[in-house]
């Protein structure tokens, strides 16, 4: 993907029109610690937010710390998140991480990418996602809808995730980058949806080759 000096104004104009549509923005999940943030992103993986804040409190109500999920019975665990679906794996990692968290980390969680992804259960987007919005360090978490996103307003040509997250970092300086994600998740959920973008009303559509662009309404 090109990242000349025309390439990274158009992604310097599309982000300016996200912070228009956006101007602050934090992630819709509910935490109090770096350690429950972690948690409750890989359990927001194939399911809302909403759903996640749901079970949550429930959760770390009865596990408080890392050292109590660790230990935890994953049955029971299982129970209380069941409805987020994909429960018994995301059971798994969220034990997993807790322990290797204790075991290598005191407890803390690390506040850099390749010591985050050692975490049994967290990858890429998942660190990038803590690391950028309790810390507001560099990092772009790339989710389906940055992926889709970034792919129609020809920011890359990749579809592998790592792939989509270096041309990113190539086209935006490094003090954008925490800013990145959250913005275009968050327009990939309100105006840019896979099957039907509301492409009508899409303040992209001058800079956008989507080919399927969806008529007004009606
Ligand atoms: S014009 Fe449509 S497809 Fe293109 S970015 Fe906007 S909503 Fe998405």
């Amino acid at each position: 993907m090109p990242t000349d000096a025309a390439a990274r104004r158009h992604a310097r104009t599309l982000l300016g029109r996200l912070k228009k549509r956006y101007p602050t923005i934090r992630t819709e999940l509910d935490y109090r610690s770096p350690w429950q943030l972690l948690v409750v992103t890989v359990m927001s993986a194939q399911t809302t937010d909403e759903n996640v804040n749901k079970v949550a409190p429930a959760l770390f109500s009865r596990w408080p710390e890392p050292a109590d999920l660790g230990a935890a019975n994953p049955e029971e665990v299982e129970a209380v998140i069941f409805s987020t679906g994909f429960y018994r794996q995301k059971t798994k990692s969220i034990i997993a991480l807790s322990q290797d968290l204790l075991e290598r980390f005191h407890g803390e969680v690390p506040r850099d990418l390749d010591e985050l992804v050692t975490l049994r259960g967290v990858g890429r987007k998942t660190a990038s996602v803590v690391l950028a919005e309790v810390w507001d360090l560099p990092a772009i978490a790339v989710d389906t809808h940055v992926k889709r996103v970034a792919y129609r307003l020809s920011l890359t040509d990749e579809t592998d995730p790592t792939k989509v997250e270096t041309d990113l970092r190539n086209l935006y300086p490094q003090k954008e980058w925490s800013g990145i994600s959250m913005r275009y998740i968050q327009f990939g959920r309100d105006v840019c949806d896979s099957r039907k973008p509301r492409c009508w009303e899409c303040e992209m559509v001058d800079r956008c080759r989507f080919p399927d662009k969806t008529p007004f309404p009606g």
